[in-house]
């Protein structure tokens, strides 16, 4: 099972991220699920929508996930906590796509 794992770009410079890669290397906490399931963490990404004022540039990462067949995009919690308030848009470009959407890492 492919998997991505996508951020808020606000948290460049502040956050290391390694919550998100210990609980995906442990599968704790929103990564459990995959307890008994191979996973591969294809990508980790940022979201850029409300800096770059459009959805073109995740909207193009999105295709590339989805032709690296990548299944589930987890949402950091600074991205489900997204605050400009664009969470419904960011999930709404993967799932068009056919890609679930968990909102969480850790
Ligand atoms: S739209 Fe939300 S999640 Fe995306 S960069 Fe802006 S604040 Fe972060």
């Amino acid at each position: 099972m492919k998997i991505a794992i996508g951020v808020c770009e606000k948290i460049n410079g502040r956050c290391s991220s390694m919550g998100c890669f210990k609980a995906y290397n442990k599968k704790d906490k929103h990564f459990s699920r995959y307890e008994d399931i191979d996973t591969e963490l294809q990508a980790f990404f940022s979201c850029n929508i409300c800096s770059s004022e459009s959805k073109e540039n995740i909207t193009t990462l999105a295709t590339r996930l989805k032709d690296a067949d990548v299944k589930i995009i987890h949402l950091g919690a600074c991205a489900v906590k997204c605050k400009a308030d664009k969470l419904l848009e960011i999930k709404e470009v993967f799932t068009s796509m056919d890609m679930e959407v968990v909102e969480g890492t850790h």
